[in-house]
This record gives structure tokens, C-alpha cells and sequence, in this order.
């Protein structure tokens, strides 16, 4: 299926406009003008970002999370059509708006909320923020369902898998494979691994994205997340979902089904061919990535991930299997715990011990509503910032 030249242009909001995923999908609209027209973008704190990809795009409204930098954004884009709001429920608003496809690129489980909102409108919604289905999963499935909302895979291994998965004969899928970079410290010993800074733990091998994800490739918390990610996408049980460290990221992910066959995606690590998929869906759109070279390549290499050294694994498989709130404690520790790290405060192997402290000390209550998962991941988000890891942090 070829679009028409005549078409009107798609109506775009992107939810973290200015992060790594909301420059690849910038990227993506400003190499196509004719084809889609924005009309919201949000951001956290980064005013100065916002403000000039407001003046590029021109859309009817931006929103700030963070109120402080409210004056500021105004004042920049006066004179201009733009509407400015700020505070979290202006972000939500930003998603609630009427436009044909969302882009849920914000970090977080503050991310939850606003692509509520636009799956509360039945949106299509190309969803790169994994912590939304980790802490609420079974509720924000169940809101894609309710409001007929359309839920596009953007997190490469989840797209890859989306691309090869026959929604028509399941029951023929024996399995998925997410497949895992293994990160920056894949080869190292535990105890190096110890006293790795956070310049150390974001230079990813292969891919170029935000902080917080960076460290959670690192720490492989990212696949554990994935896994969770994959049970509510794809409605497979934990024993359903393998793992397998692939170091070159070219095989983003595999359905293996029960005549023999395992079908994957591959493709270079960019971004901006899975957010292309979720743009141009459901035709494909060119996107600007280098095209494989598997001469060059050469060899592609797989093994299994180690869970001893990267007991992040363990710990989302756990909170999986045990489900309701755990989850969403493991998200929220993580996000405290990660953040934590980037601070300097603890170190990196801390990480998971705190995950795992917390998991142990927060009551599993019920997470039925929205109101639930907030209670529960304030209360695990106090329990993991309140750790004490010196000795561990001092090794
Ligand atoms: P990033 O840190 O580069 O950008 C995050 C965006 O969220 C920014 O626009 C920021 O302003 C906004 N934001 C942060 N806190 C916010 C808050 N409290 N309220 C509102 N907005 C807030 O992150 P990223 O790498 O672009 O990742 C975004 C999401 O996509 C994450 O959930 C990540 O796991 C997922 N993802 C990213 C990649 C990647 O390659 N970067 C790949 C797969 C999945
Ligand atoms: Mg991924």
C-alpha cells in the first residue's frame, strides 16, 4: 500500500519531545514535512529544547512538566501560535488532545498518567515507555482494551517481535527471544563491576540513548523490564519469554513456532527504524539508518545470560511470576536506585540490592487502580531512597 500525495498530513503529539527517542522521531517527521504536522510536544525541565523544536515545528500546544521553567518557555515562544502550559497535568493534556498518533517517549513511570490519557481516547499510541506496563500493566492493558486504543510497539525488541508475530495463529508460537547487547560490562567480573562510575555504566556499546535506560542495559534491569514489557504485549508467560545476550544488536528479537521456524527482525541499532515501523504503520516509510552489511559483519554471536552477575534478571522474572504489586515496587526501586547511582551515591552493584531490599520490605498490596499503583510505587520509592548501602557502596 503505497500513501497518497493527497492525504492529509498525520497529527502528531510526542510525549518527551526532547529525549532520545523524541529527537529520533523528530528526525524522522522533519525528513518527511509533507506527511505529518505536529501538534503537541512535552518535556520535563528542558525548556530551552522544547522552546526550539517548538519554533521548527510550529505546534498548537507544548507542555512543561516541571512548572519552574514556565516563564521562561513562554517568553521564548511569544509572538509565535504555540499555547504553553506547565505542571503534569498540562503534559496529560498535551496526550489528551485530539491527533492521530502519540509518541510515548517520557522516562518513567511518570510516564503513566499522560499515555493513560491518550489511550483513554482510543489513540494509537507508539509506546517507547516500558516502566508504563511495568508498574501498571494489567490496568493499562486493560484501558487499551476498554477505549480500542492501538498500542505500536517501539522498544526495538518488542517491534522486532511485533513485526514477526502471527497474532492470527498464537497458539502455534512456542516462544519469543528477546535478544540482549549485554551491555557495556557483558565480559566483566562482579567484582569490577563494583566500582564502575556512571560515565562508565552510559556509554552503551551500541545504542545512543537517555541515562536512565543507558544504566538499566547496564545493569540488565532494561531486559528484566523487557521481559515484563513482552508478557503484557504479547500476553506470554514468563516461561514463554527467553533471554539470549547477543552482543551486536543486529537480531533485535525472535518467535520461535511449533513447526521449527524462528523468525526475527534484524537491522543496525537505530532507533529510528523501529519508531519508523510505528510512524509509517501500518504502511512501512524509508528511514535514514544504514542498511545491513552481513559480509561485513561477518559473524554473529549469542549466549546465555549470566544471572550471577546481573541478578537484576532474577529479580524481574520474580516480580513477574509473583505479580500485582511487585512489579511496580521493582520499577519504582529501580528508578530511585538508578537515579541514586547517577548521583553518586551509591555504587552500581547497589543497584540491585536495593531492588532487591525493597522488593522484600514493601507490602504486596492491591495495584486494581490507578490510585493503587501510585500509593504503592510512593511507598516503594520511600523504601528505596531510604536504604542505607554505604558499606556496599564503599567496596
Ligand atoms: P531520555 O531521558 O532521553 O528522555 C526522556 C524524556 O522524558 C525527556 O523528554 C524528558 O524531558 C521527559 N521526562 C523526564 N521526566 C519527566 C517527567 N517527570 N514528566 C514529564 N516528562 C518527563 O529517555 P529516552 O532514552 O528517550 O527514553 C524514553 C523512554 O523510551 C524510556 O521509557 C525508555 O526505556 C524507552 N526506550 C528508549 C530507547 C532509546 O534508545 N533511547 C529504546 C527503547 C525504549
Ligand atoms: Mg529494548
Amino acid at each position: 500500500m503505497v500513501s497518497s500525495p493527497a492525504q492529509a498530513p498525520k497529527r502528531i503529539a510526542i510525549l518527551g519531545s526532547t529525549g532520545s527517542i523524541g529527537d529520533s522521531t523528530i528526525d524522522l517527521i522533519e525528513r518527511n514535512p509533507q506527511a505529518y504536522r505536529v501538534v503537541a510536544l512535552t518535556a520535563n525541565g528542558n525548556w530551552q529544547k522544547l522552546a526550539a523544536q517548538a519554533k521548527r515545528l510550529n505546534p498548537e500546544f507544548v507542555a512543561l512538566a516541571d512548572p519552574a521553567g514556565y516563564g521562561d518557555l513562554k517568553a521564548a515562544l511569544a509572538g509565535t501560535a504555540t499555547h504553553v502550559a506547565a505542571g503534569p497535568e498540562a503534559v496529560c493534556m498535551a496526550a489528551s488532545l485530539p491527533s492521530d498518533w502519540v509518541m510515548a517517549a517520557i522516562v518513567g513511570a511518570a510516564g503513566l498518567k499522560p499515555t493513560l490519557a491518550a489511550v483513554e481516547r482510543g489513540a494509537v499510541v507508539a509506546l517507547a515507555n516500558k516502566e508504563c506496563l511495568v508498574c501498571a500493566g494489567d490496568l493499562f492493558m486493560a484501558a487499551v482494551r476498554a477505549h480500542k486504543a492501538t498500542l505500536l510497539p517501539v522498544d526495538s525488541e518488542h517491534n522486532a517481535i511485533f513485526q514477526v508475530f502471527d497474532f492470527a495463529q498464537k497458539d502455534k508460537i512456542n516462544k519469543i527471544i528477546l535478544t540482549a547487547s549485554g551491555g557495556p560490562f557483558r565480559t566483566w567480573a562482579l567484582k569490577d563491576m563494583a566500582g564502575v562510575t556512571p560515565a562508565q555504566a552510559v556509554a552503551h556499546p551500541n545504542w545512543s540513548m537517555g541515562a536512565k535506560i543507558s544504566v538499566d542495559s547496564a545493569s540488565m534491569m532494561n531486559k528484566g523490564l523487557e521481559v515484563i514489557e513482552a508478557h503484557h504485549l504479547f500476553g506470554l508467560n514468563n516461561d514463554c519469554i527467553d533471554i539470549l545476550v547477543h552482543p551486536q544488536s543486529v537480531v533485535h528479537s525472535m518467535v520461535e513456532y511449533a513447526d521449527g521456524s524462528t523468525l526475527a527482525q534484524l537491522g543496525t541499532p537505530d532507533m529510528r527504524t523501529p519508531i519508523a515501523y510505528a510512524l509509517g504503520w501500518p504502511c512501512r516509510m524509508a528511514a535514514p539508518t544504514g542498511q545491513l552489511d552481513l559480509a561485513k559483519l561477518g559473524a554473529l554471536t549469542f549466549e546465555a545470560p549470566d544471572l550471577t552477575r546481573f541478578p537484576a534478571l532474577r529479580l524481574a522474572r520474580a516480580a513477574l511470576q509473583t505479580g500485582g504489586a511487585a512489579p511496580t515496587i521493582l520499577n519504582a526501586a529501580n528508578e530511585v536506585a538508578v537515579a541514586r547511582f547517577l548521583a553518586g551515591e551509591v555504587g552500581f552493584l547497589d543497584i540491585a540490592a536495593i531492588v532487591e531490599h525493597t522488593l522484600a520490605s514493601v507490602p504486596l498490596k492491591s495495584v486494581a487502580t490507578l490510585d493503587d499503583v501510585l500509593a504503592v510505587d510512593g511507598e516503594a520509592r520511600r523504601v528505596a531512597a531510604a536504604k542505607n548501602v554505604s558499606a556496599a557502596a564503599a567496596e
